[in-house]
């Protein structure tokens, strides 16, 4: 069953993680897949790995003339824009980053989270409103759990999936009031197992007990997969959903059905 069979999919930071799940499993359901990260190595991996289908092309989301090139390379290969997933984002740990909690988080890395995470979600919806407002389409910006509620040692993280939340629901009725066809949905994540996880969870002896120690609190007592959050976006994405839009839905093992809740993202 191809369920995005000839539509025109761009997936933002789809070299790693989710945006390279979604890349692949919209392809694999019919679409022509514009894969674009900063990553230009494995961007193009992921694209050589979906074949004619798809191409790769270098997508810094913070860069407005970049996305005016690449959502016009989309238009000349695919023909238009009808799936636009706004997938890349930054936690804000790791190398170039210090503490991330309100009181001694700096002003800079504060900016560069929001910077990638915030505002590459808009100018991609800005973007794909243009490119979609008369053939109609769908957005997927994708938030977090983090987006939902407070997370204490992430607090630039938290506040940019927060705004995604609320930018999804403006752009969403946004193009309902301008009769424009195109729909806008955000997914929230929690406890993906992606590259991202990384510099939390480390490597050696103790790697297995802080894997157990984040999900203790998850219903499902377990990481969710890439390939989970993709099923959602491709639910979303496609017509399956067209009475769909505004809404945020959670792929999160549970965890906010109730009131515990674990740290990370
Ligand atoms: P990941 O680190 O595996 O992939 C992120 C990708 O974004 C990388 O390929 C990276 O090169 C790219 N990227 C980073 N900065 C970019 C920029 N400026 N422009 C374009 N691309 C850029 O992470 P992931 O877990 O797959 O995360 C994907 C999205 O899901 C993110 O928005 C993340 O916040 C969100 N999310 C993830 C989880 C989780 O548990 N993994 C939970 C909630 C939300």
């Amino acid at each position: 069953m191809a369920r995005v069979l000839g539509k025109s999919a761009l997936v933002t930071g789809a070299a790693s993680g989710i945006g390279r799940a979604t890349a692949i499993l919209l392809a694999r359901e019919g679409a022509s897949v514009a894969v674009t990260d900063v990553d230009v190595e494995r961007g193009q991996a992921v694209a050589e790995e979906l074949g004619a289908s798809a191409f790769f092309a270098e997508l810094d989301v913070r860069d407005e003339q970049r996305w005016t090139a690449v959502i016009a390379e989309v238009g000349e290969r695919f023909g238009g824009l009808d799936i636009l997933v706004n997938n890349a984002g930054i936690i804000g740990f790791g190398p170039g980053f210090g503490t991330q909690d309100p009181e001694t988080c700096s002003l800079r890395d504060w900016r560069a989270v929001h910077e990638v995470n915030l505002d590459g979600v808009f100018l991609g919806c800005q973007h794909g409103i243009r490119a979609m407002r008369q053939r109609g389409g769908s957005i997927v910006n994708i938030s977090s759990r983090s987006g939902i509620v407070g997370i204490p040692f992430a607090v630039a993280y938290a506040s940019s999936k927060a705004a995604i939340r609320n930018h999804s629901k403006s752009v969403a009725l946004y193009c309902a009031s301008k009769g424009y066809p195109i729909r806008c949905n955000s997914v929230h994540p929690a406890a993906i197992m992606t590259p991202m996880w990384e510099p939390l969870l480390g490597s050696g002896p103790g790697r297995e007990e802080r894997i157990a120690a984040f999900v203790k609190d998850t219903p499902l007592k377990r990481f969710g997969t890439a390939e989970e959050v993709a099923s959602a976006v491709l639910f979303l994405a496609s017509d399956e959903s067209a009475y769909t839009t505004g809404i945020e839905l959670s792929i999160d093992g549970g965890v906010l059905a109730g009131s515990a809740a674990s740290p990370g993202s």
